[in-house]
């Protein structure tokens, strides 16, 4: 399925209109802010960011996304456990291990997302939400539910390595065991 550009463009016209609509009054790409009255310049250029990041020290966690699993780190010193994971500590600057999330996680929250940031705009609306894991480390991940009557607080969940689309890639995602025993969806084993 390609990027829907469209739907970006489409949420965008009605305030490029507008803006445009000013400067023709005016004859300055100037907007005002509406608490403060302030002028505010606009852009007449569009930037399209895309970033390069180091993850040397993260390569781990690609590498077990690309074998089906979910990696967090624990410090070696003193114990903390971090998800995302970190390579070094923050509380007491050390090294940390690399360790595999498995089994059931509890769901201690969620909400569906029908108002969603710009890079999010061509997806579905969503459910997202955060399971804590027998390992002791919370996961903020996009839940694999149609809606949100078939989850409740509480639920037995699984981490899950998937290759979304549109972007192509591997990343991991929140299911409820109950929906998976309907579907009779195969998991990756502890
Ligand atoms: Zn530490």
């Amino acid at each position: 399925m390609p990027l829907d550009r469209s739907k970006i463009e489409e949420m965008l016209r009605p305030y490029l209109a507008a803006m445009e609509e000013e400067k023709g009054r005016t004859g300055l790409p100037l907007l005002r802010d509406e608490k403060s009255g302030d002028p505010l310049y606009f852009g007449q250029r569009e930037l399209r960011l895309r970033y390069l990041i180091p993850v040397k020290s993260l390569k781990e966690f690609f590498d077990g996304l690309a074998r089906g699993e979910v990696l967090y780190t624990r410090c070696e010193n003193c114990g903390l456990k971090y998800f995302p994971p970190q390579p070094t500590c923050s509380r007491c600057g050390k090294g940390t291990a690399w360790l595999r999330i498995s089994g059931e996680g509890e769901l201690l929250t969620f909400t569906k997302v029908y108002s969603k940031p710009a890079s999010f705009l061509h997806y579905d609306d969503y459910i997202v939400g955060v399971a804590r894991f027998p390992e002791q480390v919370s996961v903020l991940a996009l839940i694999k539910a149609r809606d949100v009557t078939e989850i409740r607080m509480g639920a037995r969940v699984r981490l899950v390595v998937e290759r979304r689309e549109p972007e192509n890639y591997y990343t991991y995602a929140l299911i409820p065991v109950e929906a998976t025993e309907h579907t009779g969806q195969t998991l990756p084993e502890d």
